[in-house]
């Protein structure tokens, strides 16, 4: 039977928790990219959370850059469940479409892989998928709720099409459609999210070609027209063609979220023209603007370089697991790439090098060192820290925005604090003791997402083992060899080798 004291301490850490936790709900304060602040964080339903983030475009291997913004965006999510609430998280997988690229263009990027690996759209889409998924489960990532794609929703992209014709903000040209930036000008502000100014962005497209069908320079695409050499094509009232690339976002997102729902994420690079154009979608066909909350990303950095495939800059996330890239010295488990990540605010710009993941590896194990420590330490009825604030520290840095590194930093002094205890031979109270554990094991391993080591069978049984070690040492003491004797042949039948010297007795 538990003692009342056993139960009254696990109350009053469970409480102190809770406490924290609710908290930190109401303390929450998120960078909102559209008003280009910070801003208290209140969710549009009471205890509930919706949040889209835009997804993989899976022509070809993600990169560690791309990787970076969705182990962010996991971050959040995780945060966000600690802090108790209820989140519907949805994710999508372009797999169809015309993605704009630097020049503006519409580019079919699936289809361009599909024929240079002569394999089918689908095909393509789905080998790239199957080592996304891997990847997810190798960064240790929760699943998002839902993850749909754009190839299934071919009906709900074109019904929004409609509607944004129907209120005048889209036209037709043989067989596509694009959406009408000037006639939606004069009801909405385009350029609300990335400050883009209509005068200035003539300045940058002036150039370009390919820009014929268009009525105005921003026009942009909501159906291309299928062009003979397209490997997926869909009917439409327009005739036979594809989905533009923003479209499927704003049909997904409110498909799953209703047309006003709390965050919308996505990388730095994804802020214009993407997101820009899903607002105008959004504000043109349903009314209102999509999110509540815009967050972006910052990008992972090669020499200072956004990596990109189309750079060439880039490496892959295996590549450095499995240490086959010549950039590193060596290979690193997931886990210190990861906590490399939550090193790096999110909103800031990362470049990933040698002698950073040497130092995170000696860091992280450190970290994880000071945890297994925690274990071993003497309670009295007095700490000589407040470890209420410990714990709040913790607390508000993930509130200020989701700031990691802060965290990581707070998640430092705590370690130092166990190291300092043990070292001093101190102690620290059990209700303490026990809400430090909780919460640097939900902060390591629930909200940064480090993953726990497996234990070893060894780890298992060390503890069996000490104590049948002790009973040989008694019965040694005691000369009872009859005994002695039956423990080290028992445990040699079992593969266990004792060995006895200067320094005390080993096993293995
Ligand atoms: P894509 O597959 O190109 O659509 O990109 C998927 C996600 O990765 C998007 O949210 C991009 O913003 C993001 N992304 C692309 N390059 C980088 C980078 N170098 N660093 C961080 N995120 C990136
Ligand atoms: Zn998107």
């Amino acid at each position: 039977m538990k003692s009342e004291g056993l139960i009254l301490r696990k109350y009053k850490s469970l409480y102190l928790f809770n406490k924290h936790r609710l908290m930190s709900k109401q303390n929450l304060s998120i960078y909102n990219s559209l008003s280009g602040q910070k801003e208290a964080f209140q969710p549009i339903y009471e205890g509930r959370i919706g949040m889209y983030v835009c997804g993989p475009t899976l022509y070809s291997e993600p990169h560690m850059g791309n990787m970076r913004t969705f182990i962010n965006f996991d971050l959040i999510y995780r945060y966000l469940l600690v802090a108790g609430y209820k989140v519907k998280y949805v994710r999508n997988i372009t797999d169809a479409g015309h993605i704009t690229n630097s020049a503006g263009e519409a580019v079919d990027s699936i289809g361009k892989a599909a024929r240079q690996e002569q394999m089918q759209s689908l095909e393509i889409v789905y080998k790239y998928n199957v080592i996304f998924q891997d990847l997810q489960r190798t960064y240790n990532m929760l699943p998002p709720s839902i993850e749909p794609t754009a190839t299934g929703h071919i009906q709900e992209q074109i019904e929004i099409i409609e509607k944004i014709i129907e209120n005048g903000f889209a036209y037709t040209v043989n067989g596509s459609v694009y959406f009408d930036v000037k006639a939606y000008s004069e009801k909405h502000q385009y350029g609300i999210l990335s400050g883009r100014k209509i005068d200035e962005l003539a300045e940058e497209t002036r150039e370009l070609n390919a820009q014929d069908e268009k009525r105005f320079f921003a026009d942009f695409a909501l159906w291309k027209k299928a062009n003979p050499e397209d490997m997926q094509i869909w009917r439409s009232p327009w005739g036979d063609g594809n989905p533009g690339w923003h479209i499927e976002c704003t049909a997904m997102s409110t498909k799953y979220l209703g047309n006003h729902f709390d965050i919308h994420g996505g990388g730095m690079d994804l802020k214009f023209p993407h997101h820009e154009d899903e607002i105008a979608q959004n504000c043109g066909s349903l009314g209102c603007s999509p999110a509540k909350y815009w967050m972006h990303a910052n990008m992972l950095n090669v020499n200072g370089q956004k990596m990109s495939k189309s750079f060439g800059n880039y490496f892959l996330p295996m590549e450095i697991v499995n240490g086959s890239t010549d950039l590193f010295e060596k290979p690193f488990s997931p886990n210190v790439i990861r906590f490399a990540m939550m090193q790096a605010h999110y909103r800031s710009n990362m470049d990933m090098t040698n002698d950073a993941l040497i130092a995170t590896e000696k860091g992280y194990n450190r970290l994880i060192e000071a945890m297994k420590t925690l274990s071993s330490l003497k309670t009295s009825n007095e700490s000589s820290q407040n470890i209420e604030e410990m714990v709040e520290s913790f607390y508000a840095a993930m509130n200020d925005d989701f700031n990691a590194p802060i965290l990581i930093a707070n998640l430092f002094d705590a370690a130092k604090f166990i190291n300092t205890v043990k070292d001093d031979n101190a102690t620290i109270s059990a209700s303490d003791l026990e809400l430090l554990t909780k919460a640097m094991n939900t902060f390591v391993f629930d909200v940064l997402g480090m993953k726990a080591e497996a234990e070893s069978a060894n780890d298992r049984l060390s503890p069996v083992m000490d104590l049948v070690l002790d009973l040989r040492q008694e019965a040694r003491t005691n000369k009872d060899w009859t005994t002695s004797d039956k423990i080290r042949d028992g445990l040699a039948a079992a593969g266990i080798t004792v060995k006895d010297s200067k320094e005390g007795t080993s096993w293995n």
